[in-house]
């Protein structure tokens, strides 16, 4: 089957499974790159991966970055741990979306960022940048599922959109319906039945 088709195929699975999802997913659309990952306009991943056993794990969690807006939020904050902390808090999401218990690394984890911390990227951040009781090279190896190569060009786009948006402002064009602009409907999957 066709890398395009074999995406919707994907994205419909996830989409059934988690119907809370549909305009998130309905606004990344496949393009052609070498790891699988998001930059909150698109979903990358080269044609051959759509076979991988963990493929909607990995959309989902991907998914989850672009709509807490990870890529292009990390500010001045050192980039690897900013990677870190937005895979352990859309993990931790992930896990608690399909109603997966929390075992083994990701359990001792997600207590280590204490109540309400773990589902906000900002949050372990903070905690990551005091004494945490699991190193950062295991907690990056049991997290990690996506790329994060993308992120920079998403946040120097956001960066250049805040630019034109402050010069439009200031031309009496209205901040917010700049913003509003760019999000569209989910066309395809807002009145199919799950
Ligand atoms: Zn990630």
């Amino acid at each position: 089957m066709e890398a395009g088709r074999l995406y919707q195929s994907l994205r419909g699975r996830l989409y059934r499974r988690l119907p809370v999802l549909a305009v998130p997913l309905g606004l990344l659309d496949w393009a052609p790159g070498a790891k699988p990952g998001t930059d909150g306009r698109a979903y990358f991943a080269p044609p051959d991966w759509f076979a991988a056993a963990d493929a909607e794990d990995v959309l989902l969690h991907s998914v989850l970055h672009a709509m807490l807006g990870h890529p292009w939020t990390r500010g001045r904050r050192d980039a690897a741990r900013w990677d870190l902390a937005c895979d352990m808090a859309a993990e931790f999401l992930r896990q608690r979306l399909l109603d997966r218990p929390l075992e083994g690394l990701y359990a001792q984890a997600f207590y280590a960022c204490g109540d309400g911390a773990a589902y906000s990227a900002r949050s372990v951040y903070a905690r990551l940048e005091g004494e945490f009781p699991i190193p950062q090279d295991e907690l990056r190896e049991a997290f990690r599922r996506d790329s994060h190569e993308y992120w920079a060009a998403a946040a120097q786009r956001e960066h250049n959109d805040e630019n034109d948006s402050s010069r439009r402002k200031a031309h009496g064009r209205d901040l917010h319906r700049v913003k509003a602009e760019r999000i569209e409907p989910a066309h395809e999957y807002s009145h199919r039945a799950p």
